[in-house]
């Protein structure tokens, strides 16, 4: 970080500094004009259920493909749209979207949404879920929103009445990256999720390291006595999902059963379902 040291000599640090600020201050500019050009998309990618070896719902990923840089990842550009206030227009979009793209999928397929959790400190979230779902005609019970443990740091009281209230709704929620942020098992407690989401850092090691084998079987176990479902991220070779089926896992999603897709593919992706796929 640049720093004045009283003799004024902190020019020798600003250019980097500048140059980082500038090139953030033109991504705030730029993802400004995204939402109104049609630069966001979603991608989807399938969740597999190992109790029945079927497609049970997509979850909804970000894209942004800028005019000059080309794609650039939710990782980068969330953070700046949460800085900005952006997400509360870019959330609305993705919730309405996600909802308006699974209304095409056949069956009950449903559509897992990432939520963060500055749209819950908009009171307004549950009217424009609702309103999502009454413009796309989808039923609450397909759409399940996805929430990161970080939510728990800002006010709890009343996230956790916003919780409820959607799920009273019909809606799911899911705890993602599980393991990963500022864990409380209180939380789990409190909350009655619909899934936890087990995250990839624990799923890539889970033959590789006793603690992370540990801490999945921990996880599945705590899951199904809480009632919970568990899905595994980041699933990439049949070894691991041979485990994760083993320790009772109810489900899996990862580039070992497909990369996230185009929202055109889906319906291709899901009418030949891989349900031939072998028990590993
Ligand atoms: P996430 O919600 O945990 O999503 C899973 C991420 O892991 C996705 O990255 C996905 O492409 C990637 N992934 C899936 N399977 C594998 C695998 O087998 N191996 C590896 N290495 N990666 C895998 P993506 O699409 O880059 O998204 C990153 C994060 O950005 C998401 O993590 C989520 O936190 C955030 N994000 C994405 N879309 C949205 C959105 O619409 N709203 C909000 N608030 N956040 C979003
Ligand atoms: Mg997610
Ligand atoms: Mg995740
Ligand atoms: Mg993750």
């Amino acid at each position: 970080r640049a720093k004045q040291d009283g003799r004024g000599n902190y020019r020798f640090f600003e250019p980097a500094l500048d140059a980082a600020a500038r090139k953030r201050r033109q991504m705030e500019l730029d993802l400004r004009d995204a939402l109104a050009n049609g630069q966001l998309s979603l991608d989807f990618q399938p969740i597999y259920s190992l109790s029945n070896d079927a497609i049970s719902g997509l979850e909804a990923l970000l894209r942004w493909r800028h005019p000059e840089q080309g794609l650039i990842s939710p990782v980068e550009f969330i953070p700046v749209a949460e800085d900005t206030g952006l997400i509360q227009q870019i959330g609305e979009w993705v919730i309405h979207e996600a909802c308006r793209q699974a209304m095409t999928w056949p069956g009950t397929l449903r559509v897992a949404v990432n939520v963060s959790p500055l749209q819950f400190r908009n009171t307004g979230l549950a009217d424009i879920i609702v309103q999502a779902l009454a413009h796309s005609g989808l039923p609450p019970s397909r759409l399940e929103i996805e929430i990161t443990e970080s939510i728990f740091l800002g006010s709890t009281e009343t996230t956790l009445a916003m919780l409820h209230h959607l799920r009273a709704l019909g809606i799911r929620i899911a705890l993602d990256d599980f393991g990963t942020g500022y864990s409380s098992l209180s939380y789990l407690r409190r909350f009655p999720f619909d899934k936890i989401k087990i995250d990839r850092s624990f799923v890539t090691d889970i033959n590789l390291t006793q603690s992370a084998a540990a801490i999945v079987h921990a996880i599945v176990d705590l899951a199904r006595a809480l009632g919970m479902e568990t899905t595994a991220e980041g699933v990439e070779d049949e070894a691991q999902l041979a485990e994760l089926r083993h320790q009772g896992c109810s489900s899996i999603q990862g580039f070992l059963l497909s990369r996230p897709i185009h929202a055109d593919d889906v319906v291709t992706m899901v009418t030949r379902q891989p349900g031939t796929r072998r028990a590993a």
